[in-house]
């Protein structure tokens, strides 16, 4: 980037201040670093601040085609299907290690894109790379079964990959999409194309660097920035394309599916949310208090399972409510860079106002603001998008605020008699992503489980996420099989059974 130095350049890794100077950052294609056909080009911007972050090449229809081809090719007639497990296996590894190396730089890169705390960055880090290692492991497991049948048949499943794989990931999590993605697809002997989100292409630009760094085949690994409208819309519509794995929001998931259904593609999707989070009196309170702050605090609410919607006893809901409330108030939120902060900013101005156009439309409808509801002005970063932590009460059960996704800082809170009351609004919106309960009653707390219509249920605690451990939705939140653990590599195989008589 060309101007003056910016308030952040200082205090960035050496690694972190070369990668942005590369100007224009590059599209990875077979194997190399390319320029846009177009010779378009994309100025970023931090968050924090709105300063200019880096000028990222654009790709368009022509670059993702030329992508496509790429990891045809590689997928066809290239080496990375046919290799040993264990060959793929140890490029993953590779691939890790050099993620350990430049672990300060991604973390960097991630804050300064998305403008979420460097705390959080440093942890999508650290569970990205562990991701890259999980697959790196998977990839020797991923295997068939015999099937006895009768004396003279032998029969046999294998699971073969299944070509190449688009991988449309959102703007929240961007370093831990790109890996729960490109991973199991990689692992599984697929070629990859990654479509990062148009505004926070750095960490998948940077995995992708390192990819060919580690010494992945050329056309197996590749990156192509742009918009959802022409590489998105090419991806899910090409014939080159096998399989689709996408996050995002949940109408481009249907725009994605139908897109993909016509073109007989396979499509896993993970989707928005609304997440409920159950309160029940005899819960330990101060940890159900400190679970539901930061179920929809971290990450500023842009977490597509954050406890969105807190539901509470009515005996304890004014003091559950409080709790939260002064929670929200001793958040330190600011300076994303800096180690201690606990809120960054929102991901754009454009959508802070979306966020602060809910809460407004929530007042209209008669919620009342117990706490934030609108931006905050923090000193030296005047221009960034920063939104206070927002609590609203007397919010009605089917209102906007409680069913929509709003994708901030903004907490629903609203109170229930009983179990039976509190599971019915629970299961009330068309989403099913995450749920919470807190309760000290085991039975309860399973019954309850049981009775969630959710993919992920945590139970005394909330937003746990490991790499071994499933995760996705039903309903209007996702469909196909699940990211992450061994279940995640079920999206990019197909199985072949072989039947032979003996
Ligand atoms: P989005 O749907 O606007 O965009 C997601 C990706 O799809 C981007 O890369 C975008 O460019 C691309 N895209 C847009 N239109 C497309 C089209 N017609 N064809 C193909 N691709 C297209 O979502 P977003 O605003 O980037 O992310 C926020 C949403 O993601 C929220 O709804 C959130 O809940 C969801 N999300 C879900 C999960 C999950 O695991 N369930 C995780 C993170 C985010």
């Amino acid at each position: 980037m060309t101007g003056g130095a910016r308030s952040f350049d200082t205090r960035l890794d050496a690694r972190s201040r070369a990668f942005l100077g590369r100007d224009p950052l590059p599209l990875l294609m077979g194997g190399r670093e390319v320029p846009a056909l177009g010779g378009e080009t994309r100025t970023l911007h931090y968050p924090a601040t709105g300063e200019a972050l880096a000028q990222v090449c654009e790709g368009g229809v022509a670059d993702a085609e030329a992508a496509v081809r790429a990891a045809r090719r590689a997928f066809d007639t290239g080496p990375w299907p046919r290799l040993a497990p264990a060959a793929r296996s140890l490029l993953l590894e590779k691939l890790a290690t050099l993620m350990d190396r430049d672990a300060r730089m991604l973390a960097e890169l991630g804050t300064l894109e998305t403008g979420k705390p460097i705390a959080e960055s440093s942890g999508d880090v650290a569970r990205a790379t562990d991701g890259v290692r999980f697959y790196a492991a998977a990839a020797r497991m991923c295997r068939g079964e015999t099937i006895p049948l009768s004396e003279h048949l032998s029969i046999g499943t294998v699971r073969e990959p299944l070509g190449v794989i688009a991988a449309i990931v959102p703007w929240n999590v961007p370093l831990v999409l790109t890996v729960s993605k490109s991973a199991p697809a990689l692992a599984a002997g697929n070629a990859v194309v990654v479509k990062p989100s148009e505004g926070t292409p750095l960490t998948a630009i940077a995995l992708g660097l390192l990819a060919t760094e580690a010494g992945f085949p050329e056309g197996v690994f590749n990156v192509v920035t742009g918009t959802g409208a022409t590489v998105g819309h090419f991806l899910t519509h090409c014939d080159g394309v096998d399989g689709v794995t996408f996050t995002g929001g949940t109408a481009t998931g249907r725009i994605v599916a139908s897109a993909a259904a016509a073109t007989h593609k396979r499509v896993q999707a993970e989707l928005g949310g609304k997440s409920p989070n159950l309160v029940f009196a005899d819960a330990n309170l101060d940890a159900a208090i400190r679970g539901a702050a930061s179920a929809i605090f971290y990450g500023q609410g842009e977490i597509c399972s954050a406890g969105s919607r807190l539901l509470v006893e009515q005996s304890v809901f004014d003091r559950v409510v409080e709790g939260v409330v002064a929670r929200a108030r001793a958040l330190r939120v600011g300076d994303p860079l800096d180690p201690r902060t606990e809120m960054g900013a929102l991901i754009s101005r454009s959508h802070l106002q979306s966020v602060c156009g809910h809460v407004e439309r929530a007042v209209k409808d008669g919620a009342r603001i117990a706490v934030g509801g609108g931006a905050l002005t923090i000193p030296g970063f005047e221009a960034g998008a920063f939104m206070a932590p927002t609590v609203l009460v007397d919010v009605g059960v089917g209102s906007a605020a409680e069913q929509e996704e709003i994708f901030g800082p903004v907490l629903v809170a609203l109170p229930f008699r009983d179990e039976a009351e509190a599971l019915r609004i629970a299961n009330g919106t068309r989403y099913g992503l995450g749920s919470g309960i807190w309760t000290a009653d085991t039975a309860r707390a399973r019954r309850m489980a049981r009775g969630m219509r959710a993919g992920v249920v945590w139970i005394n605690t909330f937003n746990l996420f490991d790499t071994s451990v499933p995760f996705g939705g039903v309903k209007a939140s996702g469909g196909g099989s699940r990211e992450w653990s061994h279940l995640a590599l079920d999206s990019f195989v197909e199985v072949k059974t072989i039947w032979e008589q003996t």
